[in-house]
């Protein structure tokens, strides 16, 4: 496939504005119509212009908090399912980096949670350099343990498929071991239970 000047100058045109009619590009590039129509046809035949797009308005994207994450998974294409995962960076085999556009924590939470990815690092993302436009607001992340808002990088814990967000190891740590201590209690009041249940069975057996 070949591509020269007059081709190149289609493809910028197009670029900046892909709605521009083959005489509008007949007429900026100073060639006739028949000409734009048939080197359009080319391009697209041989897959250089695989579709025209469009730009959306900075003012949506920008509605968006942008969150990063390093993953891992087994199951890359679920990545690619979730429309809230706006890119994917592939590290090893199994370690991504990934961006997810979020309104709020609670939607991240469901992201987390459907994807099924292990969180290795999660990294709000506070400025852009390059866009032009920097992410609205950030995320006001609250721990899930103290409810005080998350200053930096949250610590991210996956239980029972639900996700959970701390602020410090201290406020992880206690949840961890309040979770435990309410299991602990759980399992005694079922054991009592299956014993009364038991004794029941063996004083009328
Ligand atoms: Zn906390």
């Amino acid at each position: 496939m070949k591509i020269d000047d007059l081709d190149l100058k289609l493809i910028y045109l197009l670029m900046d504005n892909s709605r521009l009619s083959i005489s509008e590009l007949a007429e900026r590039l100073g060639v006739s119509r028949p000409t734009v129509k048939s080197r359009l046809e080319k391009l697209e035949r041989d897959g250089v212009i695989q579709g025209y797009t469009i730009k959306l308005n900075p003012e949506l994207l920008r509605a968006h908090n942008v969150v990063a994450l390093i993953v891992k998974t087994e199951e890359p294409e679920v990545l690619r399912e979730l429309e809230e995962i706006i890119e994917v960076n592939r590290f090893t085999s199994r370690k991504y980096l990934i961006k997810i556009a979020v309104e709020d924590m609670e939607q991240l939470r469901s992201v987390i949670e459907r994807a099924g990815f292990e969180v290795l690092e999660i990294m709000p993302i506070l400025e852009s350099l390059e866009r032009e436009y920097p992410p609205r607001v950030k995320i006001p992340f609250k721990c899930d343990y103290c409810g005080k808002e998350i200053v930096g990088e949250p610590i991210v814990y996956k239980y029972r498929n639900r996700v959970y967000f701390f602020c410090c190891p201290t406020c992880f740590r206690e949840f961890k071991r309040t979770r435990e201590n309410i299991e602990k209690f759980r399992l005694k009041e079922e054991q009592k239970i299956e014993n009364a249940h038991n004794h029941e069975h063996s004083t009328h057996g």
